[in-house]
């Protein structure tokens, strides 16, 4: 019924407007979308990695971690932006450690201060932060943060139960992690919250499993990645005991993601009737390879590039534009807006 009427509301105000096209278009997944648009780059920041975790073959792969020299990445923001570049992703495989090796102490604080300078850059984006590492330098960096650093964080956390994160060679327990999960959500306000988790590890009970899902319930991160396990060959929880039947992996992968879907359709409804900034990816494009008219993808805040939600709008936009938009519904967790 709410729904009805806020879509009665758009069409009446706003000619432009043609949610009932919307509509399909959100469902439909044949059509094509810009997975990364020129505005939008990805920023690495350090490569490798010296962390143990069990299950992860990267380090045997790609090395010791090797931080990128902080005014190299500065420089290379510069010419992004100067290329066009809005939204930078900065990523590693884990970036809260970005700069011991170089500089003895983590730097990540500062190489973020030092990003929100650049001129023409408009959003800057923190993704696969470790828990561990995540200090109060960090945390001070983003609860003060300016318009650039967009309060959105993405942690992997892979579990809850203290006996798994073990097993996983996590080196923090639950303990640690929701007293960074507290930190984080009580000083930075706004604060979106990513996470990753495995469900299905080598020893994990039905017992450790509610476990799992008692802490997604208690933190309701506003997205979430869920893994089924899949044993990765030369890692240590390949030849750990306790491997769980494939069967219940699926099953239980089935029931965290169900769960998870359902918190970030309520996050989604908790948006409609708010005008949000929407940074405009591109037209929706039919099948025939022609744009729909006045009809663009583009993400909030909230929304990294290709792994989270879109927000579908109607109205007269310039991609690569921050434009604000009245969100008037959400659908399987994306949104729906119109240009204010
Ligand atoms: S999961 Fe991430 S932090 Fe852990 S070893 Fe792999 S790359 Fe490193």
């Amino acid at each position: 019924q709410e729904r009805r009427s806020q879509e009665g509301q758009c069409q009446e105000g706003r000619p432009l407007a043609r949610l009932e096209s919307i509509e399909r278009l959100v469902l439909d997944d044949t059509l094509r979308q810009p997975l990364t648009a020129p505005h939008v780059a990805y920023l690495k920041i350090a490569d490798g990695c010296d962390r143990l975790c069990s299950f992860c073959a990267i380090p045997a792969i790609r090395g010791r971690f090797v931080s990128k020299p902080l005014e190299t990445i500065v420089g290379e923001a510069r010419k992004l932006a100067e290329n066009g570049v809005k939204e930078l992703v900065l990523i590693a495989q884990e970036t809260t450690f970005y700069g011991s090796d170089l500089y003895g102490k983590p730097r990540l604080a500062e190489l973020l201060e030092r990003l929100e300078t650049v001129a023409g850059i408009r959003w800057i984006r923190l993704m696969y932060a470790y828990p561990l590492f995540f200090g109060d330098e960090l945390l001070e960096r983003f609860a003060a943060a300016g318009t650039k650093l967009l309060p959105y964080i993405d942690m992997p956390l892979q579990h809850a139960n203290d006996t798994i994160l073990k097993r996983m060679r996590r080196g923090i327990d639950r303990a640690g992690m929701e007293a960074l999960l507290e930190r984080l959500r009580s000083n930075i306000p706004n604060l979106v919250l990513r996470t990753s988790l495995i469900v299905g590890f080598p020893g994990e009970t039905e017992a450790m499993f509610d476990e799992l899902v008692a802490f997604v319930k208690r933190w309701r991160f506003d997205r979430a990645g869920i893994f089924p396990f899949s044993s990765e060959a030369g890692t240590v929880a390949a030849r750990l005991d306790g491997h769980v039947p494939q069967s219940v992996i699926d099953l239980r992968f089935r029931k965290l993601q169900n769960l998870q879907r359902r918190i970030m359709n309520r996050f989604a409804a908790a948006r409609t009737g708010k005008t949000l900034d929407v940074l405009i990816d591109g037209p929706v494009v039919e099948d025939d390879g022609n744009p729909v008219e006045n009809v663009f993808v583009g993400r909030t805040y909230a929304d990294a590039p290709e792994v989270d939600p879109l927000v579908y709008v109607t109205g007269h936009a310039e991609v690569g534009a921050i434009v604000p938009c009245e969100i008037v519904d959400a659908r399987d967790g994306n949104l729906i807006g119109v240009v204010s």
